[in-house]
């Protein structure tokens, strides 16, 4: 399974091949995303429940996401530390993935490495982040159910709604809850999603743990099973992995497009012409790309 993530992380006609086998076994496993700010207790949510799945004699598959650590031996070190008491548990697989600086490419390799995890029997595969960036929030889009993880100390509700978490968030768990403060931020939270959303069936759970002491866990886990429940009742489910699919054949296509045209901007001639043009000034900009595009011949495959 590591290797075979590996090589899906390198991307190129081997990653291919590789999802178009794996293709026919993927695609039945439950999916639960876990975001929030560093230090409010995702790992140690992840490693509770966890062992509730085992518990229930499910294989597990973890993907621990780092957009902002070099892919080294620190991820492998975070391994050791955020997953102990699984460490020599044959029925989780566990794997960190980072980006090594190539940004936009981590939620590619996320969708892959989860269809290996699925196909392998893994089911659920949960997600973790490090943190709530952009990225971190668009890995979240391979998730079935996203549970946010905040704790006190991460601000108040309105801060969480700038920071995109009230909408994403299916479930909400406010962790810590033997500190003080955390009844407050549950309430504020309750509060804040009651004014923005008004169907109830909708409007995410907010839950109290304390993770370290495996209080609280239970009951997100059958909060994300409610979730699971409530959108399959209403196709929910369905539409959600039918425009996550979506998204990710749009975003391959974009991406191959613009790689077709980088290299036309360094070898095609139609492309360097109206560069040039342009830069000296010569021609408006809007008008000469509209120009180009119309031309058709700047997105011809090399040697056509
Ligand atoms: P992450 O960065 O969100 O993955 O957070 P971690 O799971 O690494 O937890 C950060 C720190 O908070 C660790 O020292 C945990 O032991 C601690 N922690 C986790 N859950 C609780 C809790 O319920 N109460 C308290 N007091 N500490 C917790």
């Amino acid at each position: 399974m590591a290797r075979l993530i590996t090589a899906l992380e390198a991307g190129g006609p081997e990653s291919l091949a590789l999802l178009e086998a794996l293709h026919p076994h993927a695609g039945d496993g439950y999916v639960i995303g876990v975001t929030g700010p560093p230090g409010s207790g995702k790992s140690t949510l992840v490693g509770r429940l966890t062992g509730l799945y085992r518990a229930q004699g499910r294989e597990v598959g973890v993907l621990a996401v780092d957009p902002t650590s070099p892919y080294t031996g620190g991820a492998v070190l975070g391994d050791r530390v955020r997953m102990q008491a699984h460490a020599l548990d044959r029925g989780v697989f566990l794997r960190s993935l980072a980006t090594r600086g190539a940004s936009g490419g981590l939620p590619r390799v996320i969708g892959s490495a989860v269809r290996a995890l699925d196909a392998a029997g893994l089911d659920p595969v949960l997600i973790e982040t490090a943190g709530v960036g952009q990225t971190e929030l668009a890995v979240m889009e391979a998730a079935d159910t996203i549970v946010v993880v905040l704790v006190p100390e991460s601000g108040d509700a309105v801060q969480m709604l700038k920071a995109g978490l009230l909408e994403i968030a299916d479930v909400f768990v406010v962790n810590k809850a033997d500190r003080e403060g955390a009844e407050a931020l549950a309430a504020d939270l309750e509060a804040v999603l009651g004014l923005v959303e008004s169907e109830a069936d909708r409007r995410p759970p907010v839950l109290l743990t304390e993770a370290l002491h495996g209080r609280g866990v239970e009951r997100v886990l059958e909060a994300v099973e409610e979730h699971r429940e409530r959108q399959e009742d209403a196709s929910r489910l369905a539409e959600r992995r039918r425009a996550r699919r979506r998204r990710e054949f749009l975003d391959a296509v974009h991406d191959g497009l613009l790689s077709m045209l980088e290299r036309q901007g360094e070898s095609g001639d139609a492309m360097s012409e109206a560069l040039s043009r342009v830069e000296r000034g010569e021609v408006d900009p809007q008008v000469a790309a509209s120009a180009l595009l119309r031309d058709g011949t700047l997105l011809a495959p090399p040697g056509t």
